[in-house]
């Protein structure tokens, strides 16, 4: 073994090996249980991010996991066409030419999307090997490939004859920078300090005015009439009369309607049916033409004066309130904070807008999926999301589904221009069923992206057909994603999966939180807060980037990284390297090891380890199982860098270093690799590459059948908790023996003794017991510990120069006398003490100073804060220790 660990040789390799060996494919004829799960599919114009590499490694952990467990596991990936987003990039290429999508057409600017798509596609699914996930690749799919267009297709004709999707004249939300419309959840609303304008309307008769109020001036120009509350006595002989529209000069009826908030400014609303989702359903009420006034670009137009007409929005709303102001008609103008919805994909403000659209009819479809979570068949990992869940499947309202772009799928409408006949079918018709003209012409929208998702889950499978796949992997087990797509897809692939399959798409769901900074920002390029996944892999390694992010996430709950999070994960790496390099430097020839020893044989410590090492099989098992991944990997590293490597290995060197009794040694060497083969495979499903690289070491070493089951760690058994083998008596003992070589460790230290200087410990116990239990183990302290010897009794005489501890009720020791000068020790703890002390004023000042506090980043005021504490425990410390050096 090398002296250093590269992974950059050894996770390229490692990885080329596994796919080479077809180590990923899942076999859909194995007659082993299956486990499933499928990616949730990254846009084609994504790359990695950290809250991917979240994502993926949480996935990676419980496929690897299943499948050492002897299950079938099939981790399905693949990628989403990602219609919007896909298609603004191109768009945004096309303009660096001067080119538009227009000028291209629609057939060749779908080629140039393909063109894209196929090198961008390569970009993330490489960066997702590199990470090191065990997805059979052998299955990818993409949201736009013939099977699954041909499951779009299929779903939507049949919704289409179960009368669960309509077209109609709708307000719907729509970009206009990206000119398409989007759904309801695609309109993202955010808080946005704005105007409240307060217009006067004349009466048309002359006398008088009704104030109303607007936030979007622009959009008088299309009011068709103000309204007011029925039982609103300030306008009970208002009501029925005319207005006359300022700037437009169009007279409009003041109507009662209870929708009007009668404390919503004067009480008196604009009522705009083109341009607002409310004022459509009350211009449907009273029976009135919506009155259009903007194009699908945000620009003026229809029936209104000619000096606004193709007027940016925005423009146009200045220029109304200067001609309101103008003709006296603003009675006045106030600060308003109020929600706004911008569009998702380029947070262009959204325009509710009149059009022709296609829907779902989204309440029966939710029935199902609403009383699947309310029963449990379906489960939220944090169960928090099971209400926030059911509370929007309680007020779902219709998915408008069609998009004005270009690449997507197209939507499988067809119009005859002869006789008017809609034709809606799977495969594309030639000409029109009914009066069979040859002129027929598609629908010219796209499908939203969500349309080809929702179905990811069994068309992945090879929905509509009963393919192998379908038989043997679906219902998949386990959904893993942010929450932030509980709505758009989760909730709609339960929807999907009840309607089309009869089952429910997946049991569990895992919603983990957002990948943030130290200072708990969002993670994003235009923040430039972003850690690069794909920089951490290059200089720590991927297992590295897995371990560090899996440690620090707790479940469902945000993570906050800093790039030296990271470093935990490459320590940790490095110490299983350097620990398995020195047992495996210690064998010779090839021993072949049958079993190990019965427990009846087992030495002190080895039995103690045995038993550590079976709690945390069963503790790691446990917290897998419950997707608890983060206890995983608190329980693994404190068994391996503390049980193993600070404690097991250092007993067992004695057995190692000594060539006298070959079979004490080869005791030694048996248990230390089964220990070794143990924790390799414990850690496998966390740190892929490493684990895989030492059990080949392992291998070319011994021979091993009970631990060496297959050639590739990734395929081998995982452990199996034996209960026989937990020793609590053991256990409690050595640890009180950990805890008293900690002490007597912590005493030399803070008197500054040199290692090389044995000392004498005095140690009078809790109780007979642990005199007797000390008393036999007295060798390990001694040399833990560094002394020459130790007195152990009730009786034992306090030594007068100590330094001292108490553990669990044992008083313990160290002799002092001799082992320092005591003029020289009290001149240097002076010193020391007046160092630390300025220290510590010179933090307590910044601390102290608004400046420092208040200007800098959150994350070094934290650091100050940390260091300060630190220093004021050292001082603490070291005042005591001279106290007793003086008495
Ligand atoms: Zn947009
Ligand atoms: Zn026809």
């Amino acid at each position: 073994m090398k002296k250093l660990y590269d992974p950059s040789i050894v996770e390229d390799k490692w990885y080329a090996r596994w796919m080479e060996q077809k180590l990923f494919n899942a076999d859909e004829t194995s007659a082993k249980p299956k486990y499933s799960i499928v990616i949730p599919p990254p846009n084609v114009t994504g790359i990695l991010h950290m809250g991917h590499a979240l994502n993926c490694t949480i996935q990676d952990i419980l496929v690897r996991f299943k499948r050492m467990n002897g299950f079938e596991a099939l981790w399905v990936p693949g990628a989403d066409h990602a219609g919007i987003a896909t298609q603004n990039v191109v768009e945004k290429k096309l303009a660096k030419e001067k080119k538009n999508r227009h000028e291209v057409g629609r057939e060749a600017f779908i080629e140039e999307v393909w063109k894209w798509k196929a090198q961008s596609h390569a970009t993330i699914t490489g960066q997702i090997k590199k990470l090191g996930c065990s997805c059979d690749w052998s299955k990818e799919r993409f949201t736009m490939d013939e099977g699954l267009s041909r499951a779009v297709r299929k779903v939507f004709v049949r919704l289409y004859h179960e009368g669960l999707i309509y077209r109609g004249k709708y307000i719907i939300n729509w970009c206009p920078r990206c000119q398409t419309a989007l759904s309801d959840e695609e309109a993202e609303h955010k808080e946005v300090k704005g105007k409240l304008y307060h217009f006067k309307y004349p009466f048309a008769s002359g006398d008088g005015f009704m104030v109303v109020a607007t936030t979007r001036p622009e959009t008088m120009l299309g009011d068709t009439a103000v309204a007011v509350n029925p039982a609103d006595e300030r306008y009970t002989s208002a009501v029925g009369k005319m207005l006359l529209l300022p700037l437009v000069n169009r007279e409009i009826p003041i109507i009662a309607d209870d929708f009007v908030d009668r404390q919503f400014g004067t009480g008196a609303v604009k009522v705009t049916p083109a341009h607002d989702p409310n004022d459509f359903q009350m211009g449907k009420r009273h029976a009135m033409e919506p009155i259009e006034v903007m194009d699908g670009a945000g620009r003026m137009r229809g029936p209104i004066p000619e000096k606004y007409i193709g007027l940016d929005r925005f423009a146009c709303r200045k220029a109304v309130v200067e001609d309101m102001e103008a003709l006296g008609l603003v009675d006045k103008i106030e600060e308003h904070t109020h929600s706004v919805g911008h569009c998702y994909r380029c947070n262009t403000v959204v325009e509710p807008s009149y059009s022709n659209q296609w829907f779902v009819k989204m309440k029966p479809l939710a029935e199902g999926a609403l009383k699947a979570a309310q029963n449990d068949e379906v489960r939220f990992f944090p169960t928090r999301w099971k209400k926030t869940y059911c509370d929007w499947m309680e007020n779902i309202r219709d998915w408008c589904i069609s998009r004005q772009i270009w690449w997507g799928h197209r939507i499988p409408v067809w119009y005859c221009k002869a006789c008017g006949h809609i034709t809606v079918a799977e495969i594309d018709p030639d000409i029109c069923p009914s009066c069979k003209s040859e002129s027929i012409i598609q629908d010219e929208d796209v499908l939203d992206t969500w349309f080809s998702s929702w179905l990811w889950s069994f068309s992945t499978m090879g929905w509509p057909d009963n393919s192998g796949l379908m038989q043997k992997f679906y219902p998949t087990d386990t959904l893993v994603t942010a929450p932030e797509i509980l709505f758009f897809w989760v909730s709609r692939m339960i929807m999907a999966g009840l309607h089309f399959t009869g089952k429910l798409p997946f049991e569990n769901v895992i919603l983990h939180g957002t990948v943030r900074d130290k200072t708990g920002r969002k993670m994003s390029k235009s923040l430039g807060n972003a850690i690069d996944p794909l920089e951490i892999i290059a200089t720590h390694g991927a297992d590295a980037l897995r371990f560090s992010l899996i440690n620090i996430t707790a479940q469902g709950a945000d993570v906050y990284l800093s790039k030296d999070t990271f470093d935990v994960g490459r320590n940790f790496s490095n110490k299983l390297w350097n620990a398995s390099r020195f047992l495996l430097d210690n064998i010779s020839g090839k021993p072949g090891f049958e079993n190990v020893p019965d427990p009846a044989d087992l030495s002190f410590a080895d039995a103690w380890i045995m038993s550590r090492l079976n709690k945390t099989i069963a503790s790691v098992c446990s917290s897998l199982s419950t997707f608890r991944s983060n206890e995983c990997a608190h329980t693994l590293y404190d068994f391996i860098w503390r049980d193993f490597c600070d404690w097991y290995i250092e007993i067992k060197k004695a057995d190692l270093y000594q060539d006298g009794d070959p079979k004490r040694k080869n005791t030694a060497l048996n248990l230390c690799s089964y220990v070794l083969g143990n924790i390799l495979k414990l850690l496998h499903p966390l740190m892929p590459f490493v684990t895989e690289e030492i059990w080949e070491h392992l291998r070319s070493k011994i021979d091993y059948s009970l631990l060496i089951d297959s050639p590739a760690i990734m395929s081998a058994k995982y452990p199996v908790y034996n209960p026989d083998l937990v020793n609590e008596v053991i256990e409690k003992d050595f640890g009180l023996l950990k805890d008293i070589i900690t002490a007597l460790r912590t005493i030399r230290s803070e008197n500054n003794i040199p290692p090389d200087k044995k000392a004498v410990a005095v140690i009078i116990p809790a109780s007979e017991a642990e005199e007797r239990m000390l008393v036999a183990h007295v060798d390990m302290i001694n040399s833990f510990a560094r002394l020459s010897e130790t007195h152990i009794g009730l009786g034992a005489q306090k030594p007068k120069l100590a330094g001292q501890s108490v553990v669990m009720g044992n008083q313990v020791f160290l002799v002092l006398e001799g082992l320092i000068d005591k003029d020289v020790e009290r001149q240097r703890l002076e010193k020391e003490i007046g160092r630390v002390r300025k220290m510590c004023e010179g933090a307590q000042v910044r601390l102290a100073d608004p400046n420092f506090v208040d200007k800098a980043p959150t994350e070094v005021v934290e650091k100050e804060k940390e260091k300060y504490s630190g220093l004021l425990k050292n001082l603490e410390k070291l005042e005591k220790n001279l106290v007793a050096l003086n008495n």
